[in-house]
């Protein structure tokens, strides 16, 4: 038994954990009765890879295939998107769609379907993928696509790993010319200005805003969007980038070395890191070059960013609601957050395209994402907010929460029925699949 935790820490449990390094071992582990789940790279904010039993899956992580004219990549579900970057980019390829962290791996993206800054454009993670083998409770392993087996490939994905222990993927990459993104900041004054902003850059493949959250009144929303495009050669201006176009220099990396102490953080700290982020940004829309990371995963530079939370830990509040409901929902809840003045420095707005999938979070609409350090008097405003995002016809993000009940779950994911009955049906064997997350909404028992 040991101590674990997705990345919020919170919860922290203890929890008989170990891994596989090959489908025979997991077939052998999952051959004791009882439930488990799948652990990827814990990246998850609250308890989607946790409970009692849990199978690690990242030292399952080999390269199977690549194919250089169609981009096909073929690998172990154990495999990090930052181990994928390390080895395709210098030969000119990207991933199909990245969240805001590198650091987690196939199966977790599936699992989660993930989202980037292109899921106007491009959508989710998991309408990437070609195909993937997926380990059953009984052992057996079941091929499946969006035409085969296509009903367990769409509660697969987005499934939370309930379905199974994902063991390979296969999905396409995208080409690009350089390792670097020609990036647009603009500075938004206040809500209205940052959403007309999004409605403005619907051709960008890549949009997102940083929101300061604290901001009250007329400034109330005020961001900065950061939209890009992968760079052409002939638009790299540094000789040094001109000359190695997909070997971007790696930049300093820091580490928080231990837990920061819980009043570290507090109202002031973080109203004065916003309004030093906010006002670096000059006014206006400002043009630059600069390298993948420093674009997509600005977090990932700090390693273990989320002691700073201390050891209550923390957790992250993203709901989506639907376009139509779109200026006004996200005035009143903004305006919500902004009196409890409980929010942090890391809010996260965006605009997603349409996406009707079986059980993945996505939906046309704007979706916002920001980090609360764990209190009673946060989980008391998370109670209102739910009511708000559920009257607007908006969800949760099942990869960020650790406190939704299964009555919000209920109501605000259409096919919450469906999904259960279908995981009971497969969970019909002495191993089932259940953590922490689907105990709590009603999807396990
Ligand atoms: C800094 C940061 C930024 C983030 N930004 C974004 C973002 O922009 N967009 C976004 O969508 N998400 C984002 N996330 C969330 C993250 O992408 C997801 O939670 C992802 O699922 C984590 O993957 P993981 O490998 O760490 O898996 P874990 O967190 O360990 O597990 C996540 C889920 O996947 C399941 N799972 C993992 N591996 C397998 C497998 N092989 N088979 C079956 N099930 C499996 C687990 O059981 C669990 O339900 C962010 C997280 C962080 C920390």
């Amino acid at each position: 038994m040991r101590k674990i935790s997705d990345w919020g820490n919170y919860p922290v449990i203890e929890a008989d954990v170990g891994g596989f390094d090959t489908a025979d071992q997991l077939r052998q582990k999952l051959g004791k009765p009882g439930p488990v789940i799948a652990f990827g790279n814990g990246r998850s904010y609250g308890d989607a890879s946790l409970q009692e039993n849990i199978l690690l899956t990242r030292r399952f992580s080999k390269f199977l295939s690549f194919d250089e004219a169609t981009g096909e990549l073929c690998c172990q579900a154990g495999v990090l998107l930052s181990e994928i970057l390390d080895v395709f980019v210098p030969r000119g390829w990207f991933l199909p769609v990245t969240p805001g962290t590198k650091l987690i791996t196939v199966g977790g993206a599936i699992a989660a379907d993930v989202h980037g800054k292109n899921h106007h454009v491009d959508g989710s993670f998991g309408q990437h993928v070609l195909s993937m083998d997926v380990m059953r409770s009984d052992g057996s392993v079941m091929t499946c696509s969006p035409t085969e087996n296509a009903e367990f490939f769409n509660i697969t994905t987005g499934g939370m790993g309930l379905t199974g222990i994902i063991l390979t993927a296969a999905f396409r990459l995208r080409k690009i010319e350089t390792a670097y993104i020609r990036e647009e900041t603009v500075r938004a004054a206040n809500l209205d200005e940052i959403m007309d902003g999004f409605e403005a850059s619907n051709d960008w493949t890549y949009s997102v805003a940083w929101i300061d959250c604290l901001a009250k009144g007329d400034s109330m929303g005020r961001s900065i969007m950061m939209r890009g495009e992968h760079a052409k050669t002939v638009e790299l201006l540094n000789p040094s980038h001109k000359h190695a176009p997909l070997k971007p220099k790696s930049g300093i990396k820091l580490d928080i070395p231990v837990m920061f102490p819980n009043f570290a953080l507090n109202h002031w700290t973080m109203q004065a890191f916003n309004f030093a982020y906010y006002n670096m940004c000059r006014p206006g829309t400002h043009k630059s070059i600069v390298d993948y990371n420093s674009y997509f995963y600005p977090l990932d530079a700090i390693g273990n960013w989320n002691r700073i939370y201390g050891k209550r830990g923390f957790t992250q509040y993203q709901f989506v609601i639907p376009k139509e409901a779109g200026r006004e929902g996200m005035r009143n809840i903004l305006r919500r957050i902004t009196d409890s003045g409980l929010g942090s420095f890391l809010a996260v707005l965006k605009l997603f395209g349409e996406q009707e999938s079986f059980i993945s979070f996505p939906m046309a609409g704007y979706t916002l994402a920001l980090d609360f350090p764990i209190s009673l008097k946060a989980m008391d405003l998370f109670k209102e907010l739910d009511a708000m995002v559920a009257g607007y016809g908006g969800r949760l993000y099942l990869a960020k929460d650790s406190r939704m009940d299964a009555a919000m779950f209920e109501k605000t994911y259409p096919n919450a029925d469906d999904f259960r009955q279908a995981i009971a049906t497969l969970n019909d064997g002495e191993t089932r699949f259940a953590s922490l997350l689907s105990k709590r909404i009603g999807v396990t028992s």
